[in-house]
Parts: C-alpha cells; sequence; structure tokens
C-alpha cells in the first residue's frame, strides 16, 4: 500500500486559537483511494524546519501534501522552501502572473508587486490553477515521489485536490480504492463484540475491520479494498449484515446512522409519537431527537423538569412518590414517564432522572446514578444505570440509554 504524508503549513497552527483541520479531510482522501497516511506534521512559517519536514517526508513516503504557505507575504515560505527541499529553482510563469494581475483588476485593484512571487513555480512541476484565490498550486516528481504543494484555505485546496491531484493519486495507488462502512452497538463490551464477531470477520481478509470505544457505544468500522467499487459494496454489505445477526438487537446502526436517526426512523415508519421528560439530562434527548430534519413527525414534546415542584406541576409526578422513594428513583422516572405520555397524548414517553455530579451522590445513590422511565400504552417500566465518567459523560449516556431504552422496547414488543 502506497504511503502517504501532510505537512500543515502555518505559524498560526501553532497556536491554541487555530487547528489543522486539512490533514483530516485529505487523510480521508487518500484512505479512499487505498492511500495510507503514516504521518503528519503541523511545522510554523519556518525556512529551516520547514525544509527538513519536506526532505525527510519526500525520503520515507511515496505521496507528499503541504498544505499552507504560499500567500505574497514574507512570511509565506512554502514555495521557495519545497523548491530547495528537492533541490530545484523556481521559474517564474508569466502566465500566472497575467492571471494574478486580471483577478486584481476584476475586483478593481491594482496588483501590489509582491504578489508577483505568486508567478514562480518549482521548476518542471506541474501548476495547479486555483480558480478560488491568488496561489496556485504545483504538483511534481522528486526521487520517484510525488509532491504535491497547496494554499491553506480549504475552500481553495479541497476543489484543487479533486480537480487536478485525485486522479494522479488513484493512478500511483493502482485504482484501489477503500470504500467504509460503520455500525454501532449499544449494550454489549469491546471484548464481548470482538469475541463473537472475530469468527466472522476474519472470513473476510479483504476487509479490514476495526473494534473502537466511543463515549456510549461500541462502534465497529469496516473498510474494504478493492479495485471494483460494487465488490468493496457488497463486501461491506454481506459482513456487516452478518455481524448484525450475530449480535442481535444490540446494533442500532448498520451504516454509520446515529441512535436519534435510527429511534426517528422506527417511530416515523410505524406512525408512532413521542415525548420526552429530562431531569439531569437537561434537553440533551429533545435536542438530539430534533436534530434529525423531519423529526416533527414523531416528536411531541420536551420538558425539562429540574425541580420537583416542576415535575409535579408540569408531569403531576405524586409528592408521596417524590417524599418517599426521592427525585432520582425508579418510581419517579416511571411517574415522570407516566406524567409526560398523558399530558402530551403520545403513544410512548421517555424519562430521565439522574445524578450527574460531580456533587450530589450518596453512598446508595453514588454520581453517575440515572433512572430511566418509559410508558406505553401497556404501562411504566425503568431501568437504573450506573454511569462513569464525568458531568457531560453522564449526561451523554443517560441520553443514549434513554433512546436505546425506547429502541428496544419497541423492538421487543413486535418479537412477542
Ligand atoms: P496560507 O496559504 O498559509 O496563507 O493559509 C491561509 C489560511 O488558510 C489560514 O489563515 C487558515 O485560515 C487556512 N489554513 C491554513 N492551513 C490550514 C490547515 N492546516 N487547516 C485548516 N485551515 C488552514
Ligand atoms: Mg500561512
Amino acid at each position: 500500500m502506497l504511503s502517504a504524508e501532510i505537512i500543515a503549513v502555518g505559524s498560526e497552527l501553532l497556536t491554541p486559537e487555530r487547528m489543522d483541520t486539512n490533514s483530516l479531510w485529505f487523510t480521508q482522501k487518500l484512505n479512499e483511494a487505498g492511500v495510507e497516511l503514516k504521518l503528519k506534521t503541523i511545522v510554523g512559517d519556518d525556512e529551516e524546519r520547514l525544509e527538513e519536514t519536506i526532505r525527510d517526508a519526500i525520503k520515507r513516503s511515496d505521496i507528499v501534501i503541504t498544505t499552507g504557505g504560499l500567500g505574497p507575504t514574507e512570511d509565506d515560505v512554502t514555495r521557495q522552501v519545497s523548491a530547495r527541499a528537492i533541490g530545484r529553482q523556481l521559474v517564474y510563469h508569466a502566465e500566472l502572473e497575467t492571471v494574478l494581475r486580471e483577478r486584481f483588476r476584476r475586483w478593481g485593484r491594482e496588483m501590489p508587486e509582491i504578489n508577483k512571487r505568486q508567478a514562480y513555480i518549482i521548476d518542471q512541476a506541474e501548476v495547479l490553477p486555483n480558480p478560488n484565490g491568488s496561489a496556485a498550486g504545483m504538483m511534481t516528481e522528486a526521487n520517484g515521489k510525488l509532491l504535491v504543494v497547496l494554499p491553506g484555505p480549504p475552500k481553495e485546496n479541497q476543489p484543487m485536490y479533486e480537480d487536478l491531484v485525485a486522479a494522479k493519486v488513484r493512478a500511483m495507488a493502482g485504482g484501489v480504492l477503500v470504500k467504509r462502512r460503520l455500525l454501532r452497538v449499544s449494550g454489549i463490551g469491546e471484548s464481548a463484540v470482538d469475541e463473537r464477531i472475530a469468527p466472522i470477520y476474519k472470513t473476510y481478509p479483504s476487509v479490514q475491520t476495526s473494534i473502537l470505544f466511543s463515549k456510549s457505544e461500541i462502534e465497529v468500522h469496516l473498510a474494504a479494498r478493492s479495485e471494483n467499487e460494487e465488490e468493496a459494496d457488497n463486501a461491506l454489505l454481506e459482513l456487516a449484515e452478518k455481524i448484525a445477526d450475530a449480535l442481535g438487537p444490540a446494533v442500532f446502526a448498520t451504516n454509520g446512522e446515529t441512535l436519534e436517526e435510527v429511534v426517528g426512523a422506527m417511530l416515523k415508519e410505524r406512525g408512532k409519537t413521542l415525548a420526552v421528560a429530562e431531569s439531569c439530562t437537561g434537553g440533551l434527548i429533545g435536542m438530539r431527537l430534533t436534530d434529525v430534519a423531519g423529526s416533527s413527525a414523531y416528536f411531541l414534546e420536551g420538558a425539562v423538569t429540574y425541580s420537583n415542584e416542576a415535575k409535579i406541576r408540569a408531569l403531576g409526578v405524586s409528592e408521596e412518590t417524590l417524599a418517599q422513594h426521592g427525585a432520582v428513583s425508579a418510581e419517579t422516572a416511571e411517574a415522570m414517564a407516566r406524567g409526560m405520555r398523558e399530558r402530551a397524548a403520545s403513544d410512548y414517553a421517555i424519562a430521565v432522572t439522574g445524578i450527574a455530579g460531580p456533587d450530589g451522590g450518596t453512598e446508595e445513590k453514588p454520581v453517575g446514578t440515572v433512572f430511566i422511565g418509559y410508558a406505553d400504552v401497556d404501562g411504566t417500566r425503568s431501568l437504573r444505570f450506573t454511569f462513569p465518567g464525568d458531568r457531560y459523560l453522564i449526561r451523554w449516556r443517560s441520553s443514549q440509554a434513554a433512546l436505546d431504552y425506547l429502541r428496544r422496547r419497541i423492538l421487543k414488543a413486535e418479537a412477542a
């Protein structure tokens, strides 16, 4: 497999204010072409360090892409440094100066003399015109390796890559492409997932399978390398289906969908409606559900009932329930769900009450204790969880558990 590396150039990328996002986009494009990213570097606008970095990169990687540092000012050094790093001169391209002058004329301005620098290109390099900016890119082979020098702004370098570089990379990679698929799994641990699916994915050597823990679920990433797109898609689909069969309802997405999208689609398909009563999640579940376009077809309302008083007034939770069992209890969670469902006249309601911390835990109910209430036409149920993590993670995991509980109840009712 061909190796690539990316060099992000710009002193601003070494401050806390700016992030290098270019490399993420380029990594995906390279991977899709079957090229593996081996290294990425962030270098300031520093001639010496940049030259060193490009020299080393050309030695060890098949494809080297730099972004940034092609502006007209003194601090933009990538143009001359990349030439020097591969032992070439910069040569003047009159046609580039014409294009630059024309650009400025269109804005009704005279081209500043310093912009003339942008008409210089590495000797023997292919000029990569930039329709969205003043800095042209360059592409050249050096010691049998490919060096691609692109400007920093994503709006400029992305179309340049797609239109002028991608085909070259694909040709170098021998027409191999990589397609991906993501499955999401809830309610089982990483090792249990691997134990059950390893015998399956091992029979697909052309698909690279990796199992990752995300903040509230397990992700199974599949990547198929093939010269034929349809073949790759078919291998992915087949393996995804086998994995979904082996893991059963724990798999909630077989093609990268989020849990809120999956639950939304289930409600929509069945013509059912949902209302949500939230305490410790503070509206997070309502936000996630309504992030999905078209959610008005099934999401009726959500209430953030943080205080006891609100749970009594807005949901009809009784004072006795709160006094006897506490606000964080199975009884309160179920009463919240029941009250929400009645008031919203929805098919389903889910409710969350818990202790997100860092304060408020007791020995009996430590921080992370969360009860999920569920109500449907047949009555109410609840589940108790003890989530690890900080306040943010406990709230996120609570929202995930609530949505997943609803999903599993709907599936279970249908299986019965
Ligand atoms: P330059 O070609 O160095 O003049 O880059 C100009 C602008 O491009 C910067 O101010 C950033 O806004 C953007 N930029 C440069 N490098 C990156 C990067 N690695 N990731 C995201 N944006 C970038
Ligand atoms: Mg810069």
